[in-house]
Formats: C-alpha cells, sequence, structure tokens
C-alpha cells in the first residue's frame, strides 16, 4: 500500500539494448518532466562533435532545461588503448554527474551514453552505484546505452531493452537530420 511518504519517490531508469531509442526515450521523458515544472540536466557522456536538433530546443525551454555535452564525440574502442585524453573527459563527466545528483539541484538528471563509458572500463560501476544509492530521495535519474552494466540494472526500478527489429542504416540510409541528430 502506498502511503503519502511512499507515493512520490525519485526513480532510477535504464534505457539500453541494441535497438534505436535509448537517447530519444530519455528525451521524451525528459520533456514531459519539463512540462510538469520540474528541473531537468541532460549530460552527454561521449557525445560532442556532432550537433543535435535537442540541443536547441532545450535552449528555447529555458535555464530549467539544460543539457551539456561532455565528450567529444568519439572514443577509441576494439583494442585501441584508451587514450588518456578519453580518460580524463569521461572523469571530468562523472565528477560533474555526481555533483549535479547529489546537488539535489535537478528534478531530473539523465546520464546519457554513461553505458558505454562504463562498458569501455574506462568509469567502474561501483562508483556510479554509490552515488545513486545516496542520491537525494526525489530525484530521478536515467542512464542511457547498450550492456547496461548488470550491478546498475540491479539498483534501477526501471529498466527497458530496445531491441531491434531494422534499422535504416542496414539498407545503407545514412543518418537523417529530425531522426538521429
Ligand atoms: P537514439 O539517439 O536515436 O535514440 P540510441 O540512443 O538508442 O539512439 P545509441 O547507441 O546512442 O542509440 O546510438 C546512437 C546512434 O546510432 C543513433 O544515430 C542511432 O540511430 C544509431 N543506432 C542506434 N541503434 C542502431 C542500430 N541498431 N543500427 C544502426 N544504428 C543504430
Ligand atoms: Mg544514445
Amino acid at each position: 500500500m502506498s502511503t503519502p511518504e511512499t507515493a512520490r519517490r525519485g526513480l532510477i531508469l535504464i534505457n539500453t539494448g541494441p535497438g534505436k531509442g535509448k537517447t530519444t526515450a530519455a528525451l521524451g521523458t525528459a520533456m514531459r518532466a519539463h512540462g510538469n515544472g520540474m528541473r531537468v540536466l541532460f549530460l552527454q557522456f561521449l557525445k560532442g562533435s556532432w550537433h543535435y536538433g535537442e540541443l536547441d530546443a532545450a535552449q528555447q525551454l529555458g535555464p530549467d532545461f539544460v543539457i551539456k555535452q561532455l565528450g567529444k564525440g568519439f572514443v577509441k574502442v576494439g583494442g585501441a588503448e584508451t587514450d588518456p585524453a578519453d580518460l580524463k573527459l569521461v572523469e571530468d563527466a562523472w565528477a560533474e554527474s555526481a555533483e549535479a545528483i547529489l546537488s539535489g539541484d535537478w528534478d531530473l538528471v539523465v546520464l546519457d551514453e554513461i553505458n558505454y563509458a562504463i562498458g569501455y572500463k574506462m568509469l567502474d560501476p561501483e562508483r556510479v552505484a554509490e552515488v545513486l544509492r545516496q542520491k537525494p530521495e526525489m530525484v530521478h535519474v536515467i542512464l542511457t546505452g547498450r550492456n547496461a552494466h548488470p550491478l546498475l540494472v540491479e539498483l534501477a526500478d526501471t529498466v527497458t531493452e530496445m531491441r531491434e527489429v531494422k534499422h535504416a542504416y542496414q539498407k545503407g540510409i545514412l543518418a537523417q537530420r529530425g531522426i538521429e541528430f
């Protein structure tokens, strides 16, 4: 039974899986939260080089809907040694994320693509779990990216796995404005 104390609480959500829609679903939730008068901070871990339409949309929404790109849009993977500069970006992004979550200044904090940083072993999932366990009660946090770490899946309240049925890219169709960026 829910009581007034337990009826309202901050949730931890994860959007993961190989299908398209993890970041866009987080943006949709962010829009919903904003419409409820909530303050939204949307932190993008790996992005930085492309210009996404949502950056301009957020600017139009004002200071309570902030999207920040904390990466440079590219991370070397697949055998190549991790570039120390990339590690530093992730470290700084994590410091900013932890501070934002713990500050209670934001009602919703989105950690977009953080699962990739964890998957590439650039960020220890235990550090993320620790901050999530200590987060202010009413703060909502969304984590996105494929291959969510089991520790974080365990901790989360709602986990959604996007399943790929098909993707335009497989037909050789390039990224389309308004859909991919
Ligand atoms: P979106 O930002 O469109 O919601 P996403 O967050 O689910 O996508 P990411 O893993 O962050 O997916 O990848 C981002 C980019 O890769 C997007 O341009 C997206 O369209 C593309 N992408 C996602 N899934 C696939 C797929 N299964 N095949 C090819 N490209 C994909
Ligand atoms: Mg994404």
